[in-house]
């Protein structure tokens, strides 16, 4: 079977592609399980100097990359280097600067007296073969994140893009292969649902899977038949909080931005913004100002800022929203249509854009308040107070991040603690997803697990716990129980927890003796 990659901005075929097939897959994945006991042999010395080399081919083919993204995706060149080749390229050098560090066993003391004699250590062991499964929004940098923090642990990866970006994630693959790592260590599975559940039954041990909510209860649930663990980085809803005391220019600017880059296709885009009453008519009109001057159309042009929405089924689902907001009495400001943008030569763009869009009077009986929009439509609510907004803010099904925008420094802090969400930025937004020490992920149906930061690669490993001990003579706890050994254990209890200095002295003076008697009945 093949599959059509499609230019979203002009509708041309740029490649077909053969897809996997299922029976392959499971093929790939059981050669990769043998590979597996090789590569996790490897030190990690060996499989940082592998991810130099891919970051330096990446490095070396930035430019090709980067059109390849706009192509396939549709994001304005601009955004393929700031939003991909730029916050991937530090993906890379993190863990070439710090995986070393996170990964290096660690010696631990015992926290109980009793246990002093043993030597113990946490060891980080890959855990297998890692599915890394991907959306089309962000092609390059979102499956990188997983790949290289479960390939520096010492785990093979095989790698399922989206099936409308593969020609990138094919990219990605030849990038790994020409630095070098091994046969059936990185391996790349191409195609639609049947490809990614063909795999998400293979023979794998953990799954790390970024897309759409639905999917990922499906996924959950067939990785929960085995069961392997699954890190599930989700849909988002994310608040913008802007309160009366911002200079509304500069807000009103992150705003629109936050909305609409990437044509507001980003997991942590500003879905909703809540403006306190006070300003709220002087933020809406700078934003609709703002928004009608954002220039749209095929994203190779430098100047484009709006580029296509990626595909027809993502186009659909924003047009559903609209059309039901305004049934139930939104009113739009600006955009709230498909256009056909003219090119430089000014010719119509037959694909897929969609008007950045500015809403208000919503509420939540639409779906647009609900459900995660994915697109360049940005509904602006009122609110009186902090109360009322953190409700407002805390009320959706989502929590992958969130914004609060103030001058305020003790207010900003109040309102950081009560969202609920994976992450909350003040006076800043989206941004954080691109800094590859921040820990990404979400909590309710924004999912679990982390990328980036330590936590990313702690995602990636069996924490094995390691104990030693070859001193030790016959444990007091093993069997012989009386009544003796009943005093000696409620001695321990008070000597180690008891408030009570006096009583602590006390257990002790009983305790040591009784902890070395020979007399116990060896069982
Ligand atoms: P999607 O769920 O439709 O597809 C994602 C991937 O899963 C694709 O590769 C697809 O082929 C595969 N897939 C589909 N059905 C499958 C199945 N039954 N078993 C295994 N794999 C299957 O998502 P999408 O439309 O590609 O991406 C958009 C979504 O991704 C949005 O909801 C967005 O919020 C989310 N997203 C989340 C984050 C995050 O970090 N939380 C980042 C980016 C995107």
């Amino acid at each position: 079977m093949k599959l059509k990659s499609v230019n979203p901005a002009t509708l041309e075929v740029l490649a077909e592609i053969d897809t996997t097939p299922v029976e392959e897959v499971f093929e790939i994945s059981k050669k990769a399980q043998e590979v597996f006991r090789k590569w996790s042999a490897t030190t990690i010395d060996e499989r940082l100097k592998l991810l130099k080399d891919a970051r330096d081919i990446l490095y070396r083919e930035k430019d090709e990359i980067a059109k390849l993204i706009t192509l396939e995706n549709g994001k304005p060149i601009l955004e393929s280097y700031s939003m991909e080749i730029f916050p991937t390229l530090d993906l890379f050098e993190f863990h070439i600067k710090n995986a070393r560090k996170i990964l290096k066993p660690r010696k631990v003391r015992s926290q109980i007296p009793l246990f002093w004699l043993k030597r113990n250590y946490i060891h980080f062991e890959p855990l297998g073969v890692v599915a890394v499964i991907s959306p089309w929004n962000y092609p390059l940098l979102l499956p990188i994140a997983p790949i290289i923090s479960a390939l520096v642990a010492g785990n093979c990866v095989i790698f399922k893009p989206s099936e409308y970006t593969s020609l990138i994630g094919l990219k990605i693959y030849e990038i790994f292969k020409e630095a070098g790592f091994p046969d059936g260590v990185f391996n790349i599975v191409v195609g639609f649902g049947d490809v990614g559940e063909a795999l998400v039954n293979s023979h794998i041990d953990k799954i790390s899977f970024t897309g759409s909510t639905k999917t990922g209860r499906i996924i959950m649930q067939n990785a929960g038949k085995k069961p392997i663990p699954v890190t599930l980085e989700l849909g988002g809803k994310d608040p913008m909080i802007v309160f009366d005391d911002v200079d509304i220019d500069l807000v009103s600017s992150s705003a629109v931005w936050g909305a609409f880059a990437n044509a507001g296709q980003t997991c942590v885009s500003v879905e909703i913004c809540y403006v306190q009453e006070k300003i709220f008519d002087d933020f809406v009109e700078k934003v609709v100002e703002k928004t009608k001057n954002l220039k749209i159309g095929n994203g190779l042009d430098p100047d484009v800022e709006i580029g296509p929405i990626n595909n027809e089924r993502q186009l659909m689902i924003i047009e559903k929203q609209i059309e039901d907001a305004i049934s139930k009495g939104a009113k739009i400001l600006t955009g709230g249509k498909r256009i056909y943008p003219k090119d430089k030569n000014g010719n119509e763009l037959k694909g897929y854009f969609f008007e950045p869009t500015v809403i208000t009077d919503v509420d939540n009986s639409m779906l647009l308040m609900r459900e995660e929009t994915f697109g360049p439509v940005l509904p602006i609510v009122k609110f009186k107070d902090e109360d009322e907004v953190i409700e407002m803010a805390n009320s959706s099904e989502y929590g992958l991040s969130a914004s609060v925008w103030t001058k305020d420094k003790k207010r900003a802090k109040r309102i950081v603690e009560k969202i609920k969400s994976g992450s909350v930025l003040v006076n800043e937004c989206v941004v954080h997803y691109g800094d590859a020490k921040a820990p990404c992920g979400g909590v309710k149906s924004s999912g679990f697990g982390r990328v980036h930061s330590e936590f990313g690669i702690y995602d990636m490993v069996n924490v094995k716990f390691e104990s030693f001990d070859f001193v030790s003579p016959y444990r007091l706890w093993w069997f012989g129980y009386d009544e003796k050994l009943l005093v000696t254990i409620k001695d321990a209890i008070s000597f180690l927890y008891s408030p009570s200095l006096f009583q602590r002295l006390k257990s002790s003076l009983f305790l040591v003796p009784n902890l070395f008697r020979k007399e116990k009945s060896k069982i």
